[in-house]
């Protein structure tokens, strides 16, 4: 079977608004579904990653509800919420990775060291597992170092974006990018793909 090359794509703060939140003075993933905001235009730059021929993957850490600061339920309904705009505009994303846990939860179900939990790279290997991709010839595009970190150890190729909000004192691990955003991010891989198809020719 041919493989496909895939884009593995962090959800907060690339697909949709990081919001912040005065009890922990800190930019966070949507604990509810209306605080899901879109960033402008990064469904534009999905559907150009589709169009280049990239099978696309949602990887994300959500440890709200491990830390008490939400509901499972709730979080379901953010994804559900999210995945319909997605459909809308005729986006297929070929699966979706969440992990839940954290090492210092409150749920003690879920408050452990994981395997899954970025910088892990386990979703992308697991990914590998299940669908015809081509690990060598993927990204994965994240605005915090353990995104890049992640990517590094499943060798895909590291896309930093710039993060959607100011830096305060608990939000410093994001990426030193010069890119704004998952469109310009998209328009970034169609070039280094492209660049890389004419070489080897
Ligand atoms: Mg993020
Ligand atoms: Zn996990």
């Amino acid at each position: 079977m041919k493989k496909s090359p895939a884009v593995f794509l962090d959800r907060d703060g690339v697909i949709n608004h990081n919001i912040y939140y005065k009890d922990t003075d800190e930019w966070e993933a949507p604990r509810v579904p209306s605080d899901l905001v879109l960033i402008d235009k990064s469904l534009d730059g999905m559907k150009k990653l589709q169009k280049e021929g990239f099978l696309l993957f949602i990887v994300s850490n959500q440890s709200s509800y491990a830390k008490g600061k939400t509901t499972l339920q709730n979080l379901k309904a953010i994804h559900l919420q999210l995945m319909t705009l997605i459909v809308e505009e005729k986006i297929s994303i070929t699966d979706t990775f969440y992990c839940y846990h954290h090492p210092k939860g409150a749920v003690p179900s879920l408050s452990h060291f994981c395997k899954c939990r970025k910088p892990s790279p386990y979703f992308l290997f697991l990914a590998e597992k299940l669908y015809p991709i081509d690990l060598k010839h993927s990204y994965m595009i994240g605005d915090r170092d353990t995104d890049l970190l992640c990517a590094k150890q499943a060798g895909v190729c590291p896309i930093g974006i710039q993060p959607d909000h100011p830096l305060t004192k608990k939000n410093q691990k994001t990426s030193q990018s010069s890119i704004k955003d998952l469109l310009l991010a998209s328009i970034h891989i169609s070039y280094l793909k492209n660049a890389c198809v004419k070489k080897s020719n």
